[in-house]
């Protein structure tokens, strides 16, 4: 079934459609036998959740767990979202205002709290996978930033025990020329600092494993079915699809980069979604990693702020991954392959023959003040939103769904004030998308200096 049109939405039509996930490794790593019937008729049910990726699935399960009475829709399976197709990268962040913007901006409590719970949402996600037994292809302990330059190592060597401090954890800087000794051998790379918090996954293998534990709760989760529109009747939110209408007393939006600007229209220009592509490798053989230098299996990412993120996982497939396409056309797609590419190719040259059979891309969500959101649209309405996550959306997705679970069944949360503040709009609406090339241009000038 073709998903119907969802209005409002600021990427060609290709970002939205069922095939934009063609390309995807993890689809073939994880065939979904699950059954997920489209929403049909007429329907009531206490709590409605728009968007089955991490957030809307761990707020589902949160409610299941909690014996509430919940309806999730999405307009493609479960995990179609930036959930079933990202990097793995189950670590912290979030936010892109820096840990020093945030202590200026709200306090240094706000930051303290939004440290917690980058800590508190890896552990919300490992303790998750082990008590619902789920086999994600976990590995690597804690995660590798490596410095784009000496200058910013010298940066990471002085900030080394501030981040201990923060994360109260372990970090251990790696010295230039120790990189190749311990398997992390990448051209251009000046040093690393080891922080020992997260793991890598694999995304597809979390999400229907979370949708599978919904259903075994009793939570309903309907695939193929867009909401087209969201209107107020009494104390009802009715949640208007193609087959049906479906009124909920309680509404919680986890939309996050595949947002539209109409559904519901809270949401108009409050985000702003930002390609992020991955290719990956076919397996590779010991003599071609020993001749690369890079048999590690911590997860990294460099210290640009275009950042590149790469990693090899247990099957010995290296995952690369980059931003910085700004449309969405067969024609920007195929470049941005070939600039990924190339990008990988300068970073691991002996790699340089290696097939990458795999590439796509996919829709991350930013808030016009660089943090994420987790609250309530209004007073009194009952509905709830959770998004914006940066970039980071594995652990912070997870634990923001959890939080508004909370929110909406009106327990306490954890959340930090400023998560739930009324998000700025972005100034230039819909078209705030032209805005991209410039701010890419900065951070790339950016990256250049230091
Ligand atoms: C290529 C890529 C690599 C990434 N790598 C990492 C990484 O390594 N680590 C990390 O932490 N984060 C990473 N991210 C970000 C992370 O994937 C996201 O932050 C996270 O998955 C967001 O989850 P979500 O549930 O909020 O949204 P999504 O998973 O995007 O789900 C949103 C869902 O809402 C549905 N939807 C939208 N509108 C409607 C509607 N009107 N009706 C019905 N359904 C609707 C969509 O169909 C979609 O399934 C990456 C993202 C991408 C794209």
């Amino acid at each position: 079934m073709s998903a119907p049109h969802i209005a409002g939405r600021i990427y060609e039509p290709a970002a939205y459609a069922a095939n934009s996930l063609e390309g995807c490794y993890w689809v073939q790593t994880a065939p979904d036998t699950a059954s997920y019937p489209h929403f049909d008729g007429e329907g009531t049910v206490e709590f409605a959740v728009i968007g089955a990726g991490f957030t809307g699935l761990s707020a589902a399960l949160r409610l299941a767990e909690a014996g509430a009475d919940v309806a999730v829709l999405d307009a493609h399976p479960p995990g179609w979202g930036a959930s079933g197709r990202n990097g793995g990268f189950c670590c912290i962040g979030g936010a892109k205002a820096s840990s020093a913007q945030i202590g200026a901006r709200y306090g240094a409590a706000e930051a303290a709290k939004f440290h917690a719970a980058e800590r508190a949402a890896i552990e919300l996600v490992s303790e998750r996978i082990t008590t619902l037994g789920l086999s994600v292809d976990r590995h690597s302990q804690g995660e590798l930033q490596l410095a784009h330059s000496p200058k910013m190592f010298a940066q990471m060597r002085a900030e080394a025990a501030k981040l201990s401090a923060t994360y109260g954890t372990q970090t251990d800087l790696i010295a230039p020329g120790d990189l190749a000794r311990m398997g992390l051998n990448a051209q251009g790379t000046h040093g690393g600092l080891r922080l020992d918090l997260g793991f890598a996954l694999n995304p597809r293998k979390y999400a229907l494993g979370l949708a599978q534990a919904v259903q075994a709760r009793g939570g309903r989760i309907h695939s193929d079915s867009a909401v087209l529109s969201i209107a107020r009747e009494g104390e009802y939110h009715v949640l208007t699809t193609a087959h049906g209408r479906l009124r909920a007393r309680h509404l919680l939006m986890a939309t996050n980069g595949y947002s539209s600007d109409t559904v519901p229209r809270w949401m108009r220009s409050r985000y702003l979604p930002l390609q992020s592509s991955v290719l990956v490798t076919r397996p590779l053989s010991d003599d071609e990693i020993a001749a690369q230098g890079w048999s590690s299996d911590l997860m990294a990412y460099d210290s640009r702020n275009l950042l590149h993120y790469f990693r090899l996982m247990p099957d010995r497939r290296m995952l690369f991954g980059m931003r910085g396409a700004v449309r969405w056309t067969a024609a920007s797609h195929h470049a941005h392959r070939a600039a990924t590419r190339a990008h990988f190719d300068a970073m691991f040259p002996a790699w340089r023959a290696v097939e990458t059979p795999h590439f796509w891309s996919g829709l991350v969500c930013l808030a016009r003040d660089l943090v994420p959101f987790v609250g309530a649209l209004g007073q009194g309405e009952n509905a709830y939103a959770a998004f914006a996550y940066h970039g980071n959306g594995v652990a912070m997705g997870s634990w923001s769904g959890d939080q508004m679970a909370r929110l909406a069944m009106g327990q306490p949360t954890d959340l930090p004030n400023f998560f739930q503040r009324s998000p700025q709009r972005f100034e230039l609406g819909p078209l705030r998308r032209l805005s991209l090339p410039l701010a890419l241009l900065q951070y790339r000038l950016k990256d250049a200096l230091s």
